[in-house]
């Protein structure tokens, strides 16, 4: 083998004594070389088709699936309750390319991502180049990240907010999550949760919005309605019953009472209200692209604030990375950029001494991912999983047992690419209609609109 006969020169010259029989090279080439899944030579791979599968769930999984010319395929997603569509507008930029200059196509296409379920496409695309790369050279994705710092991967469960927005019913919520093994769960708490009990909110909503003007699309606006000092309490009783009901070796965090549905000064009046209760994060406290509210926010309260996962790149993260805007960065890889942006996002945040949590509501496809990016983040804290309900979640993928999750911790796998492929028939009994399985997409071949400018390949 070349290899081989080179790094025999290179002992020989630094060894001139040396008899040629004792020499043996540190690694024996010919079997690394084995082990390449080359089916022919990687040098002449080439992307043939990208095709899809939308999968009906809480939020549906557009998976894709980018074929080459030598057979050899890898698997990705858009973000939840994203478009597929977001992916198939880079097909005829794919269409020809060498899917191992994945630093080159991922620099193509990532001009056209945006933050929300708009990175979903790039982010998608990068983890099914990943798969790929990583089944051609029959290494796991981890491996390309820079290894592992750990062999298990600590996961936090999102949990379902119970008919009933009483202590108890957060208590037997929560108390659910724990019987499942799990050591760290999220739970929302909102403004719903003082429904009915008087004397909690001030004001009524205004009346008269079109359907768009709803406060989802005027956030930072609050809703017209304000809560009140009893409002305030009555969530933290929420809080302080389910910290006593769990213990305090449960690492618990709340979400979605922020998004515009509090002004910021609610918030930091809420954050102090919860500080004795020893929340691991706050998350999201007010719109996701307001650095200085967060700011703000973070400044007043002692509880920890967690954001990021409509944040799109490394470049979306950095005002709140560098002016210590949040506590704990929490990209969703499937916004962020995939797997490489996320581990780069992670690496500057520890930076600035913030530590990085995963958000994440996908399939076992990107769970997977989020897996192998979690190993390799040395700050990492933990990763969501949104499915825990779903009865038909891990029969989307063959490779990932029964028993995945083990004391609220997932093995991180040592198979080539995500570890995991697709499992069509748990995919096509799970469709939603019209989507096919993976049935043909040339209408995507050739550029649409927008994409008929010159390359300028090497723009930021
Ligand atoms: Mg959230």
């Amino acid at each position: 083998m070349r290899i081989a006969t080179q790094n025999h020169k290179e002992i020989e010259m630094a060894n001139p004594t040396r008899k040629k029989k004792d020499v043996q090279p540190l690694v024996d080439q010919d079997r690394v070389l084995d082990k390449v899944n080359t089916y022919s030579a990687p040098s002449q791979l080439r992307i043939t088709d990208m095709r899809v599968a939308v999968v009906a769930s809480n939020y549906d999984y557009p998976i894709i699936r980018i074929d080459t010319n030598q057979g050899v395929y890898g698997i990705g997603e858009v973000r939840d309750a994203g478009h597929k569509e977001n992916a198939l507008q880079f097909k005829s930029r794919l269409l020809g390319q060498n899917p191992l200059n994945i630093d080159m196509i991922f620099r193509d296409i990532k001009r056209f991502g945006n933050w929300g379920r708009e990175g979903g496409g790039v982010s998608g695309i990068e983890i099914a180049l990943w798969d790929l790369i990583g089944k051609v050279y029959g290494v796991p994705c981890w491996q390309f990240l820079g290894g592992k710092y750990r062999d298990k991967v600590r996961l936090y469960a999102d949990t379902p907010e119970p008919e009933d927005a009483t202590p108890e019913g957060y208590v037997r919520r929560v108390k659910g999550r724990v019987k499942l093994g799990l050591t760290f769960v999220k739970f929302d708490i909102g403004m719903h949760v003082l429904e009915g009990i008087k004397n909690t909110r001030i004001g009524t909503r205004t009346k008269y919005e079109y359907r768009t003007g709803d406060w989802q699309n005027a956030p930072g606006t609050g809703t017209g309605v304000h809560v009140t000092d009893k409002g305030i309490a009555r969530m933290a009783e929420i809080v302080a019953a389910v910290r006593d009901a769990v213990g305090w070796e449960v690492s618990l965090c709340i979400d979605h009472y922020g998004h515009g549905m509090l002004t910021t000064k609610e918030v930091i009046k809420l954050g102090r209200a919860l500080e004795p209760y020893g929340l691991a994060w706050m998350e999201d406290p007010v719109q996701w692209w307001d650095w200085v509210g967060h700011k703000e926010v973070r400044d007043a309260v002692g509880v920890p604030i967690a954001a990021g996962e409509e944040l799109y790149l490394l470049d979306g993260f950095r005002p709140f990375l560098e002016h210590r805007a949040i506590d704990i960065a929490h990209p969703d890889l499937l916004t962020a950029g995939g797997m490489l942006e996320t581990k780069r996002i992670a690496d500057h945040a520890e930076r600035f001494g913030i530590p990085t949590a995963l958000h994440f509501a996908g399939s076992p496809i990107a769970f997977m991912a989020n897996v192998h990016t979690a190993a390799a983040i040395p700050s990492f804290v933990a990763l969501e999983h949104h499915g825990l309900d779903l009865p038909f979640w891990r029969d989307l993928v063959t490779g990932l047992p029964e028993n995945y999750m083990e004391g609220g911790y997932v093995t991180v796998p040592d198979k080539p690419g995500l570890g995991v492929d697709l499992n069509l028939e748990g995919i096509r009994a799970n469709l939603r209609p019209p989507s096919g399985l993976f049935e043909e997409t040339s209408y995507w071949d050739t550029p649409k609109l927008g994409f008929w400018q010159p390359d300028r390949r090497w723009d930021k």
